[in-house]
């Protein structure tokens, strides 16, 4: 049992570690229920040929069964893929045979889908896939996370219970994780957000973690607000909740939340429909009074507001302040990696920066790279004491690369693809664009070296910083800026938009007017695209790339 998050359910069998629709479920009545499904899967995957690798696919809902299913996986030996319900059937076809799943762990409600992939996967029980088997616990294969698929086809990668125990101690040191925490949980569980910042750092700690079903702003404001402290059904059930936590002195109401952009995006239009719509009717005077109440109420009981994942509009940064005097803590990393860089916990959270990297993390920023050769030109590097550069001038901007205890094991099936993405001495190229300021001390995401960095004239515009300003604009709600091949320019600035109000017209010339005040003339779009939905994937990201196709043609 060294497997790191069930250390804490030992230590502290009586506490909650889940609150879900159901009830609470307490650390070591999950152990038990974890051990039981344990000797089930095992007896299954013992039907199979030992010594391969066994991998078993998790289609639960967001609740306790989610746990259960995955300590049982990992305590049978078997490497855990977490799938989503909201994922089409082909592509779920897809994830249990590219990792050749052995079991498919499941629950009633996808009784329907699970019957349709088994149809379709007749041999998913006895499948393996050989990966080398190391004895050390700490180094075996723990998770596939598929990556979101924003650039290409979704890959799987690999993570070991030592990369993970990385990731969570990194974020326990930065983020000041305790037994003391109640984090509400609304994310999708199949990304490294969902199951390790949220889920099994929480569980690392002792904390409890409160699981909504699924992301829905008003159940999410109430909890949050504590207008509904529970997420079960009846009386009977929360006032049973409430007592056991009482009992036990663990606080009930969340003091923790994350969420991606388009999250606290939605819950910021979700408060503000409440307060405006026709529904509450309030005066001028009753509608300021119950936003008093609402940030009195977030700073005295919430302790962090974390955002990731994608870019942070600095619009949503300060309607966030301004709703709940908390500003958000960004940090950034991708499925590879887990956490590379976060801001302070206490200390300055500069808008716009990701700050420095985590605990055992090692980055670099560099030009030049050459993916034949795999060579590079180095302009920086740093860990969590600090950075060193190597050049003139208060900032370095180049792509970011990545060496350290939290880096994945490989692509699944996918050995061309791993050994691309290392340089010869073992950076991962992560195909980020970043800065990092001296006077700052701190970096800076400048997006997608592939779609967000547009080479215009002589300049490397980044798309985020466009964005960031034009979401200043009254009828501009969403934005996404791409480069498109221009004779003169090589490429040029080109928005899509999603208006405010569509029965406002939106004059091209009038908006470029406006533009030039607000952002330097080589910014300035050369071209708008107004369209009703930027078609955000489960985790609120945008594919340039079919942007690109649908909009910007030649
Ligand atoms: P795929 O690799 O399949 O194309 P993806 O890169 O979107 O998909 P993820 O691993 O989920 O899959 O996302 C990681 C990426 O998300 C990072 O490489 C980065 O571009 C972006 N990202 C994450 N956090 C931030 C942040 N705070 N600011 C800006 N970008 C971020
Ligand atoms: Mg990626």
């Amino acid at each position: 049992d060294l497997i790191p998050s069930f250390i804490k359910a030992q230590e502290f069998p009586n506490n909650v570690a889940i609150r879900d629709k159901f009830r609470s479920h307490s650390y070591g009545d999950l152990l038990t229920k974890s051990h039981q499904l344990s000797h089930f899967i095992k007896k299954k995957l013992n039907d199979n040929r030992s010594g391969a690798k066994k991998v078993s696919a998790l289609l639960c809902p967001n609740d306790s069964r989610y746990v259960v299913s995955m300590w049982g996986s990992w305590m049978a030996g078997s490497l855990v893929l977490p799938m989503s319900g909201k994922h089409p059937e082909n592509l779920l076809n897809y994830f249990l045979q590219d990792s050749s799943t052995n079991v498919l762990i499941t629950t009633e409600e996808y009784r329907h889908v699970a019957q349709k992939l088994k149809d379709k996967n007749p041999n998913v029980y006895n499948i393996f896939f050989m990966v080398k088997v190391t004895e050390d616990l700490m180094d075996r294969p723990a998770l596939i996370v598929y990556t979101s698929g924003t650039t290409g086809n979704p890959k799987g990668a690999l993570h070991t219970h030592r990369t993970i125990s990385t990731m969570i101690h990194g974020m326990i040191d930065r983020w000041g994780w305790s037994q003391d925490d109640v984090i509400l949980h609304a994310l999708p569980l199949n990304h490294v957000h969902g199951v390790i910042n949220a889920l099994l750092t929480p569980l690392t700690s002792g904390a409890c973690c409160v699981m909504l079903p699924k992301f829905d702003p008003e159940l999410v404001w109430d909890m949050i607000l504590n207008r509904k402290t529970s997420t079960t059904s009846t009386k009977h059930q929360q006032q049973r909740q409430q007592q056991h936590q009482q009992q036990h002195q663990q606080r009930s109401n969340p003091n923790i939340f994350m969420g991606v952009p388009t999250m606290y995006n939605m819950l910021i239009d979700s408060l503000q429909q409440k307060v405006e719509g026709e529904r509450w009717k309030l005066s001028d005077r009753d509608r300021n009074k119950f936003l008093g109440a609402v940030k009195n109420f977030c700073q005295e009981n919430i302790r962090l507001f974390v955002s990731g994942s994608a870019p942070l509009p600095l619009p949503i940064i300060q309607k966030w302040e301004e709703l709940t005097g908390h500003t958000l803590l960004e940090r950034y990393g991708m499925t590879e990696l887990g956490m590379v860089f976060t801001n302070f916990l206490n200390g300055p959270r500069e808008p716009g920066y990701v700050g420095r990297p985590f605990p055992l993390v090692d980055v670099a920023i560099a030009k030049n790279i050459n993916q034949s050769e795999r060579g590079y030109e180095i302009l920086s590097v740093g860990n969590e004491d600090g950075t060193k550069v190597f050049t003139d001038g208060n900032e370095v901007t180049g792509e970011l690369l990545v060496k350290g205890g939290t880096v994945f094991s490989g692509y699944l099936n996918k050995e061309e693809a791993t050994s691309q993405a290392f340089t010869s001495d073992g950076w991962f190229i992560t195909g980020d664009t970043v800065s990092y300021s001296q006077s700052k001390d701190s970096y800076k995401i400048l997006g997608r070296t592939s779609v967000d960095v547009i080479k215009h004239g002589g300049f490397k515009l980044s798309a985020l910083e466009i964005e960031n300003y034009l979401l200043k604009h009254e009828n501009i709600r969403e934005v996404a800026v791409l480069g498109v091949k221009d004779e003169k320019w090589g490429q040029k600035v080109f928005a899509v938009v999603v208006l405010k109000n569509r029965d406002v017209p939106f004059n091209v010339d009038d908006v470029r007017k406006w533009c030039r005040l607000h952002m330097a003339s080589y910014q300035v779009p050369s071209d708008f695209r107004v369209v009703d939905d930027l078609q955000r994937n489960a985790m609120g990201k945008i594919n340039k790339k079919i942007l690109l196709s649908l909009y910007a043609r030649d």
